[in-house]
Parts: structure tokens; sequence; C-alpha cells
């Protein structure tokens, strides 16, 4: 199944295409268990499975052995159940109270994150007659959502204390583990392990414990606990240019377009909206329908390097909503002619670490962006 703008799925008539190579996750996701050890696999398949497509991409990682997904919304949860997965699926983003239905209704276990949140998910699963599956979100340091470490006994005491209420694990992110400097992943993990010995101190069952993102996975081992969730790495792709890599991951990802319009342009010629680049000298300049309506960002304009017959050529001018320019000095091209944006192609390849360092931003903004107006293809 390739997910397009069509409502017909059969009727795939884009030259461009994410492809997505299987083989290449299922070696990573084998890295990952080899480093994991005996702890659980949460994938982490939000924002379309980093551009991947959610639902078979999913599915995917489920055959090689992922354990359980992770999403960031309650609508990404409902989907993958609607899908007939049954696998544990935690949100890991923030719920607000008139969702608790959704989540019962799904069996989509809930990110607890204050006292405040945990009686209306208590209120609402007993009126239900249901129990919430729930893994508190303890701050250790990232800020964003969770409960404060100094409070957190205050929130598993009130969960043990609420009978609709599964206390199913507890999790913290980490806002540095890809960094250079691990001091402030050490002190996150520090924290999070006082925060647990609540558990051991008053004679509960520990709940299952993560912390571990992909650069923790890659670097701080000992953050390694009963379960991971990495999301990026599945991917084949490091989530930092200075981050260690013990083991080599494949990228799983390449975005691919055809040529659809050929022609030769006189020096001094502009292309494109304001004429942001102009031929120094007569050139054979193609266009291809991929624009910064489907992902590949402006920013990328006169900047980027895009490969056809094996070698590199830069964009010229600047990125249209649906296509973009070519220059491909005297080199010959024809109609049709494969060209990749992302990816390999003989011996060249273009990483998204390259386009995001052009642009400016992370890998993971370069692969998230490439929206679902472009067809997947599964390989
Ligand atoms: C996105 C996310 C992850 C995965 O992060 P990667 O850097 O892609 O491995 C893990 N946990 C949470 C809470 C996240 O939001």
């Amino acid at each position: 199944m390739i997910h397009t703008v069509l409502e017909d799925d059969s009727i795939i008539l884009r030259p461009t295409s994410v492809e997505v190579d299987l083989k290449a996750m299922e070696h990573n996701v084998r890295q990952v268990r080899s480093r994991s050890g005996s702890a659980r696999i949460m994938a982490i398949v939000k924002a379309n499975a980093y551009g991947h497509g959610l639902l078979r991409t999913s599915q995917e990682l489920l055959r090689m052995g992922v354990d359980e997904l992770g999403v960031a919304f309650l609508e990404e949860g409902i989907a993958l159940r609607k899908a007939g997965i049954n696998e544990p699926i935690l949100v890991l983003g923030g719920m607000i109270g008139n969702q608790v239905t959704h989540y019962l209704e799904y069996d989509l276990q809930i990110t607890a994150s204050s006292l405040f949140k945990l009686q209306q998910i208590e209120e609402v699963a007993a009126a239900a007659g249901k129990k919430a599956k729930i893994h508190i979100k303890v701050d250790t340091g990232m800020r964003r959502i969770g409960i404060r470490e100094e409070n957190a006994a205050k929130l598993f005491d009130a969960a043990l204390a609420s009978e609709h209420v599964e206390l199913a694990g507890v999790f913290s992110h980490l806002a540095s583990s890809h960094a250079k400097d691990k001091d402030f992943t050490h002190r996150q993990l520090e924290r999070f392990l006082n925060v647990l010995e609540f558990f051991p101190r008053h004679g509960v069952p520990m709940p299952v414990r993560h912390i571990a993102n992909s650069g923790a996975v890659l670097q701080h081992p000992e953050s390694i606990l009963d379960m991971v969730r990495p999301g990026i790495m599945l991917y084949g792709v490091y989530p930092s240019p200075e981050v260690e890599r013990p083991m080599e991951l494949l990228p799983t990802f390449t975005f691919k377009t055809r040529v659809v319009f050929f022609k030769v342009v006189e020096q001094g010629n502009p292309i494109g909206y304001d004429g942001t680049w102009t031929a120094p000298k007569e050139s054979r300049v193609i266009t291809l329908p991929v624009g910064y309506g489907d992902g590949y960002m402006r920013a990328l304009s006169n900047k980027a390097d895009v490969l056809l017959g094996g070698k590199r050529h830069p964009v010229a001018g600047s990125i249209s909503m649906d296509q973009c320019m070519v220059n491909i000095g005297w080199d010959s091209a024809y109609v049709d002619d494969e060209v990749v944006l992302i990816g390999g192609q003989g011996e060249e390849t273009i990483t998204c670490e390259e386009l995001a360092a052009l642009c400016g931003t992370i890998p993971y903004e370069i692969l998230t962006n490439i929206n679902t107006r472009v067809p997947r293809r599964y390989v």
C-alpha cells in the first residue's frame, strides 16, 4: 500500500517517490537489538515514521522484532490501531482531558505528567469501567513535559492509589544525549534513577523504566534500562555529527524523481523566480517535478546537488513549490532519467545530513518535511 494525495492508491503516476530500504532497516533493528540486550525496544514512528510512512513502516518494524511502538499524537496511535496493529503503543506527547475516552477506546498508553491529568484519566476510566494504562513522564531536565523530579513521588502515590489506572511505565527524555559533552545526560540519568528509588523503598514492583533515545543507545549504554526508545537510528541516520558511532547504521531512505523537461539556456539567462541564478555560459538545464511543497526545502535553492547519471549537479535558481531546475553543464540528460535528491546513485551519495547542514537544520527536519504528497515505495 502506498499513500498519496490520491484516494485510489492504485493510481501512482508521480515520478517522485521515497524508496524505503527494508533490508537496511532490518540491519538497523538488529544493531539496536544487539546493543540493548534484553531491554524491550519501543520503535519511535512519530511524524509519519520520520517520513517513511507510518503504517507500513510500523508493520515492518514489528515484523523485524521491535516490541512496541511510540507515537507523538493520539491520532497517530488511532491510525495504527485502525490498521490492525495490536502491540502496545505509547503516545509520547501530552494528553488533553477530552482525549481520554479515545485513548481507552483504542487501548493506547497515555503519558501522564501531572496530578490533574491523572485525575482526569481516573475519572474517565472509572466512568467507562476500564483500566487506563499510563506511563508517568518525569522531567529530569528537558523542561518540555513531565512532572518535576522533586514532585514525582506524589504522582507515583496517586497513580498507585487510582483504581482505574495501571502504572505500566515511568520515563524521561534526554535533551543532549547526542552531544559530545556528556555531563548533562549523566545528571539527567542520575536524577531519573533517584526518582525511581521510590519503588523499592515502598516495596512496589518497578514499572518499565525507559529514557534512552538514539543518542543514548549510541553513547550512553548505562542509560539502557528496561526499554529503549530509538527513533532516527532505526532509519539509518545518526542523531548528530559528533555522536559516537559504535555501530554501523544503514540509511533506509532514498528520495528520487525523474527529469520532466530538458532545455538549453544561453549565457546570461536568469532561471526561476527572481532570477537568482544566471547561466554563466550556454548550459543545459533540466527541470524536476519536485519542490518545497513536497518538502524539498526552498533553503536548498542554489545550494544542493542532485545525482544524475551517478554524478553531482547543482540546483539552479529558486526551488519552486512543485518544480526545480538543475544545471547539468554540458552533460546529457533525457526526459524520464532518474534523479536522486537524497540517497545513492552509482558511486555518489547525497545524505540527509548534507542537506541539513546546507539549510542550517538537523537531519530529523529534512526527513519529516517530506510530506504525504510524495508516494512511499518499499523495497
Ligand atoms: C522523538 C522521541 C524519541 C526518539 O528520539 P531519536 O532521537 O529519534 O531517537 C524518544 N523519546 C521521545 C519522548 C521522543 O519524543
